[in-house]
């Protein structure tokens, strides 16, 4: 089931959140509706506190080939165990600020460490759209967007379109 995606500026996607202590079938089935959120999108990647919901978890899918297998990944309590000295910069977006992007420079390579929807341990090294992905997500469950990243002139002007976006929605 589909959930509707909070759009900047909002308090909830500027918190901190707490790790998962037990994965519940509550959760796993938040992990369910937030994938079918992202693909419906479409994006490559949500986390819980963009619908409104405090707790590290993360949903990514970057596989783009058409044609090829999706990988939908659900990550519970994510962290970054290593980044590369190699940067890449990639042009982000995000579910929470439609239609807005900008360069952001990260690691190009990252080791991550998750729980699956099982309270499986994985670890896996990631590069690309992967690594700059899953470092974004990441940033959200700490409150972080990637307008956050940029120069503060550069974000205000963001966040001033946002505003307004939001106040035409609002209008509908
Ligand atoms: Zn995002």
């Amino acid at each position: 089931m589909k959930r509707p995606i909070l759009y900047h500026p909002d308090p909830r996607l500027k918190k901190s959140c707490p790790p998962v202590q037990e994965i519940t079938d509550d959760l796993r089935s938040l992990a369910d509706d937030m994938l079918a959120t992202m693909y419906d999108a479409p994006g490559v990647g949500l986390a819980a506190p963009q619908v409104g919901v405090l707790h590290r978890l993360v949903v990514l899918d970057c596989v783009k080939e058409e044609g090829e297998a999706p990988r939908p990944l659900v990550m519970f309590n994510p962290e970054i165990t290593a980044s590369s000295d190699a940067l890449n910069t990639y042009e982000e977006g995000c579910l929470s600020l439609p239609e807005q992007f900008a360069d952001v420079t990260r690691p190009a390579e990252v080791e991550v460490r998750w729980l699956d929807a099982d309270g499986k341990e994985h670890r896996e090294g990631m590069d690309g759209l992967w690594a700059t992905c899953v470092q974004h997500e990441i940033d959200h469950l700490d409150g972080k967007l990637f307008i956050d990243h940029l120069k503060p002139l550069r974000r205000q002007m963001i966040t001033r379109k946002m505003v307004k976006f939001k106040r035409e929605l609002a209008r509908g």
